[in-house]
């Protein structure tokens, strides 16, 4: 007798089916839930053993086996999983999310619809001060005086962008045209479906501490809520292989070894070669920006940094 294919059934994974739909709070009115998802731990192993069928294998093999592909960039089984969200954004940090391109996205449009009355408060003990040494990041907060000052004037330019666009839409502006001076700020909505290979490239650019805060708390949120509970095998892999993971370039690599070895001279040899070790006019050391990070990954392993 001729053997049937047996019928598969739809993944589900009871821990995301519970939370499927539910707001996770972001910022103070911002938002991630997820609307829908496809495939879980065992389409990751199932697309990888495709080539020789998916057999019965025990779990442990199956956590072995995610963990090697995340760890050699094995990435399409990956991409055999889904997820699509609802998010609520401030338009400063979609404008970040939104260069994520392997993404499929469909945003509210403001043309169509009138912008919802809301824009992100910063209240006033979190205002940032800018970094010295990281143009693209900030460093400390504002003193709470200055918090009180900003976080007011913060209000009064937010309900006075909103007035004029309310009053712009009243004399029969068109809203493609009315929404021009609202603040970047102002929170939109859209869908965002992605598939999980794409969604941890997103999380280890947007959970590391390089991003801006704003983002970085939607990333968490998606990571440590979300994907953790959907594929939790390759949440961990994710984890160990690529959020706490640290790599060497060739020279880190050499001045580690010289300073792990004992040979000091080595290490500041290299250090020297590589254009580390230039003279600032004040004295000291000039700036420079490789130099600084080996610094911090000698002081991760708790070796010497040969040059100080
Ligand atoms: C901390 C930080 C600071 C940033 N600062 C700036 C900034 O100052 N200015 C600025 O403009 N941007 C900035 N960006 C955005 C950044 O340059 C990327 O555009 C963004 O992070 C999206 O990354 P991605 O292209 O890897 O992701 P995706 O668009 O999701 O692409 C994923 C991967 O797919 C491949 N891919 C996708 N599209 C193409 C393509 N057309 N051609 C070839 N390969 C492709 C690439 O391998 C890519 O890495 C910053 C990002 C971060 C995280």
């Amino acid at each position: 007798m001729e053997s049937q294919p047996e019928k598969l059934g739809r993944p589900r994974v009871a821990a995301l089916d519970e939370v499927l739909g539910v707001p996770f709070r972001v910022l103070d009115d911002g938002l991630v839930r997820v609307v829908d998802y496809m495939g879980d731990d065992a389409a990751i192993v199932q697309a990888a053993r495709v080539s020789y069928g998916a057999g019965t294998k025990a779990v442990s093999d199956d956590r072995g086996l995610i963990r090697y592909l995340v760890q050699h960039r094995h990435t399409t089984p990956l991409e055999m999983c889904e997820l699509k969200l609802h998010v609520r954004v401030p338009m400063d940090a979609w404008r970040q999310w939104i260069r994520h391109r392997t993404a499929s996205t469909n945003e509210v449009s403001s043309r169509y619809s009138v912008v919802t009355d809301a824009a992100q408060r910063t209240s006033p003990d979190a205002w940032r001060l800018q970094s010295d040494d990281n143009k693209q990041g900030s460093c400390g907060l504002a003193d709470a005086s200055l918090g009180e000052t900003l976080s007011a004037a913060e209000r009064e330019l937010q309900q006075h962008a909103r007035r004029v666009y309310e009053e712009r839409l009243a004399t029969g502006i068109a809203r493609e045209q009315a929404r021009k001076d609202l603040p970047l700020s102002t929170y939109t909505e859209a869908y965002w479906k992605v598939d999980l290979h794409n969604l941890l490239h997103f999380l280890a650019l947007r959970m590391d501490p390089h991003a801006q805060q704003e983002i970085r708390a939607y990333a968490t949120v998606i990571g440590q809520q979300i994907v953790a509970r959907w594929v939790p095998l390759a949440w961990e892999a994710f984890e160990d292989f690529r959020l706490g993971a640290v790599t060497h370039s060739r020279l880190e690599q050499a001045v580690l070894a010289a300073v792990g070895g004992g040979h000091r001279d080595a290490a500041l040899e290299a250090a020297r070669a590589a254009g580390w070790l230039k003279p600032a006019k004040a004295g000291g050391l000039a700036r420079n920006r490789e130099r600084a990070e080996c610094e911090q990954k000698l002081r991760a392993l708790n070796l010497e940094i040969p040059w100080q």
